[in-house]
Order: structure tokens, then C-alpha cells, then sequence
């Protein structure tokens, strides 16, 4: 049987993309390398069909982009609430500070928002064209000082070898690690062929890349 990495399909016959997602799927064990241990999805060869939207449910578990969501929506009612009471003159002493206020919150979750989609797209870009090395992962944990939509993120870290170099990598995910990504499992990573500290691990359905 093969899973859909990116929604959970499953499909008993290989075929290349997910009907459900469009995600392309990983390789049967017959299909993959010889070396590559069977138990783990292998990725197919890149350019690899992504789901569609996939930057945004990226960010829809980043911490950082949600807060930024929150502060377009302030800043929205803000600017609206403060024009219109400019508007009607007599109120204007608390629309100005209302609409400076909301101005406000407009750029800074814009900016955040902003910065979190370009990370989050780059993820997207090395998903989808990525070179695969067989790597090992190196630990597994949940961090309590932050809450994402109610849920302790994970840092899964792992290391591999591209081109000759050892490199390590992290990537945070609100799902608990399953039993094949615990310490010293085995695990695909996916890399930038022009610079490998830019990396991910597949199959990679919430994670970020970190140096
Ligand atoms: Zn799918």
C-alpha cells in the first residue's frame, strides 16, 4: 500500500500523483534505489508535483505567520473604525490614534506574513526540485515555551552527507513524530544541488528547513 505523503490517501497500485491532492507520490520499494531501505517512502525524482496551496498550510502552522494574521485583521478593523470616525469630524480625536494604530498593525503583520510565505515557499522549492540523500535523525522534541493553535511544536533534527559534506539540519511540525522519525532512524532529506544547508525531510507535510 502507498500513502499520499502530503494528505494520507492511500492507494493500493502505484501511480505517479495523488487523485486526491495532485502531491506526487513516493516510489514503491521496487522502484526505488536498491540501497534505500524499504520500510521509509522514498521521494520520486525531482520535479516533483506538489499540492496545490501547499505555502499556505505551511503557514498555517507557523507560529509567527498566524500572529501575523491576527494583527492584518486588527489592523483591518482599526483602519476602518478610525477612518470612519475621522470622517465624522467630531470624532476624529479617537479615529487619528485608531487609524495610526491600525496602519500600524496593517505593516508589521504584513511584514510578517510576508517574510513567513517567502520561507515557507522556499520550503515548497526544495520539496518539489530537491536533490534526496539517505540521512539519520538525531532527535526528537517537543519545546513547551510555545504554543501553535493550541499545540506544542516538535524539532525534529537530523543529519546527512551531500557532495562530500556532513551537514545537519531541523525541521518543526505540530504532529507528534511517528516511530520512524525517532533517533537514529533513517530518513530522506531533500536539498538545494547549489547550496545543501538549505534543506528539508520528506515525506514533509508541515516542516520548516533550519540551518
Ligand atoms: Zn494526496
Amino acid at each position: 500500500m502507498i500513502t499520499c505523503p502530503w494528505c494520507g490517501t492511500n492507494y493500493i497500485a502505484f501511480q505517479p500523483n495523488c487523485g486526491n491532492c495532485g502531491g506526487a507520490l513516493p516510489l514503491p520499494p521496487e522502484m526505488a534505489a536498491p540501497e534505500a531501505p524499504s520500510r521509509i517512502a522514498a521521494p520520486p525524482p525531482p520535479p516533483r508535483e506538489m499540492p496545490r496551496h501547499h505555502a499556505w498550510r505551511l503557514l498555517a502552522t507557523d507560529g509567527s505567520a498566524v500572529a501575523g494574521g491576527i494583527l492584518l485583521l486588527l489592523g483591518a478593523i482599526f483602519a476602518v473604525l478610525g477612518l470612519a470616525l475621522t470622517i465624522a469630524v467630531v470624532t476624529a480625536f479617537v479615529g487619528i490614534p485608531f487609524g495610526v494604530l491600525g496602519a500600524v498593525f496593517l505593516l508589521v503583520g504584513g511584514v510578517l506574513v510576508w517574510t513567513r510565505y517567502q520561507a515557507a515557499a522556499q520550503v515548497v522549492d526544495i520539496l518539489r526540485t530537491g536533490d534526496a540523500a539517505l540521512g539519520v535523525v538525531t532527535h526528537a522534541t517537543e519545546s513547551y515555551h510555545i504554543q501553535v493553535n493550541g499545540r506544542f511544536p516538535w524539532t525534529i533534527g537530523y543529519r546527512f552527507e551531500a557532495q562530500g559534506r556532513a551537514y545537519e539540519g531541523q525541521v518543526t511540525t505540530l504532529t507528534r513524530p511517528e516511530v520512524d522519525r525517532q533517533p537514529g532512524k533513517p530518513v530522506y532529506v531533500l536539498y538545494r544541488r547549489d547550496n545543501p544547508a538549505q534543506n528539508t525531510i520528506y515525506p514533509n507535510p508541515y516542516g520548516y528547513y533550519g540551518g
